[in-house]
């Protein structure tokens, strides 16, 4: 094998991935298209198990100072009834979600590549690629227009929604767009948030509207728009055409509460919203991951996250700790499987409009345990590679959760003993006669029943 592992894109999913191979040893180089920092307002949540993989780069500290901590995502109806997706009885380190900016997000992971020596090649965009079995040869634009080929061992495409690297797999990227834009404005709000104030979804005539504070006491309100422009320029609605004056008249039709609204506006943006998914994900040394892959719409905030554990998955097998490399197929399997659910999962309206529908003490109740019950799978901390339909993300049974099974993430709460003998193999500390070998993020790779072996100390 020749060459680093060639990262395109140098979003979260790209900078987090190459962050984890240079953490394992590899070499890698990062070419951003772009010659600048995007600082468009986008993602905002950061979930647990994104918090868990964050804290095995030793990154978890800095970006629970910076962000805002968030132990539930309410949703609110006008009437003043409100249903909450409680994060507090997650079992993981981080029972929570963080709101945290994307391009505060980006630039913590830039500044620790950085700091291991890794800078981001900026203006050069990869144009495309030829490859073989054991290398590949990828075609550079540089800034200054000239062309360049660099051989690489991996090209991985994180290059967002529009990929050259996926257009160049054939690879087509089916679903649906939806109609109108989805606006995003930033800022000071009328009324300062109580500090124990959380994310909240407004359920209003006008659809969905999040409100969602951060730590410096500014707040996103976000949501669908109406659009009276040519339907050219909506094709181009990811471009930051919403000026603050259209957001304000935009916001008091859509938020009815003057305390809700934004007053001093620092930043706006249109996007379109896609739920999609590319038909193939890779072939050999060329794979896609983030947005390249999969799009998703806003609500649960799970798009980035899904970015940032594909990275994890293939930072994995390129550091081949797992016996993995370059088992990339079952990169695909694994990882499109959750892509997939989480497009399900999402399409939270049939809950919404329960809500929004509820009259009876009978029919809330019945909705504040299907609420409650999306923590877990937003969170994404129990998904389960071996099942199918929703519970992929995570069983809401605790006792399917805690039965081992390959594929199947280990409980926080199942007690694992340490083999001295062989590295890597744990004992379970009240079914000693079971040996089993997971990742780093804890889902059994290997299940073994072992006859003579007897319980040490728990971890
Ligand atoms: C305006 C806007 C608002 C959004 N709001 C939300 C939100 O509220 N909630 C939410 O969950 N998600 C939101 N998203 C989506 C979220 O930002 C993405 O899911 C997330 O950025 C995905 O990360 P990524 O690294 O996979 O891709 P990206 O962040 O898109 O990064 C891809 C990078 O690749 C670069 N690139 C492209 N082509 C090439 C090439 N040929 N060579 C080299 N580099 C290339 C791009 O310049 C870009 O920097 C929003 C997106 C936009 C655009």
């Amino acid at each position: 094998m020749t060459g680093p592992i060639l990262v395109a894109g140098a979003g979260p999913t790209g900078l987090a991935l190459a962050l984890m191979v240079k953490r394992a040893g590899l070499d890698v180089a990062v070419y951003e298209a772009a010659p600048n920092v995007d600082v468009r307002p986008r993602a905002v949540m950061v979930h647990a198990r994104v918090l868990e993989i964050l804290d095995r780069m030793g990154l978890s500290g800095e970006f629970l100072e910076e962000g805002l901590i968030q132990p539930a995502i309410a949703f609110e109806r006008s009437d003043g009834l409100r249903l909450a997706i409680d994060f507090r009885d997650l079992p993981t380190r981080f029972p929570c979600v963080l709101n945290l900016r994307q391009p505060d997000i980006e630039r913590i992971l830039t500044r620790a590549l950085l700091e291991m020596g890794v800078r981001v090649h900026r203006g050069v965009a990869v144009e495309g690629f030829t490859q073989s079995t054991d290398r590949v040869q990828v075609k550079l634009r540089l800034a200054d227009g000239g062309p360049q080929i660099i051989e690489a061992a991996w090209l991985i495409g994180c290059d967002g929604a529009r990929s050259t690297i996926r257009t160049q797999l054939g690879a087509k990227f089916e679903g649906e767009t939806l109609p109108i834009p989805y606006l995003l404005g930033e800022g000071q709000p009328a009324a300062k948030p109580a500090p124990d104030s959380v994310s909240t979804m407004l359920i209003t005539a006008h659809g969905v509207i999040s409100w969602l504070p951060f730590r410096d006491g500014s707040v996103r309100v976000a949501g669908p728009g109406s659009y009276t422009g040519t339907p050219g320029a909506l094709q181009n609605a990811d471009q930051p055409c919403l000026t603050k004056a259209e957001f304000l008249v935009e916001q008091s039709r859509l938020v009815a509460d003057p305390d809700r609204r934004i007053c001093h506006i620092d930043r706006t943006a249109t996007y379109r919203v896609h739920a999609r998914l590319a038909s193939h994900w890779g072939d050999r040394r060329v794979w896609l991951a983030g947005d390249a892959a999969h799009v998703h719409p806003p609500a649960g905030g799970q798009a980035l996250n899904l970015g940032i554990s594909d990275a994890e998955a293939i930072a994995l097998r390129l550091a081949g700790d797992l016996n993995f490399a370059p088992k990339f197929d079952s990169y695909e399997a694994e990882r499109r499987a959750i892509a997939e659910a989480t497009l399900a999962q999402v399409a939270m309206m049939p809950l919404v409009n329960a809500l929004r529908d509820a009259r009876t003490d009978a029919e809330v109740e019945a909705l504040r345990s299907a609420f409650a019950n999306m923590a877990i799978r937003l969170s994404h901390i129990a998904t389960d590679y071996a099942a199918s339909g929703p519970d992929r993300l995570g069983s809401t049974d605790t006792k399917v959760r805690q039965a081992l099974q390959i594929g199947r993430r280990v409980d926080k709460r199942c007690g694992l003993v340490p083999e001295k003998a062989e590295a890597g193999c744990w004992t379970v500390a009240d079914a000693p006669r079971t040996r089993l070998w997971m990742t780093p993020d804890r889902h059994v790779r290997r299940l073994q029943s072992h006859p003579n072996h007897g319980p040490g100390s728990a971890q």
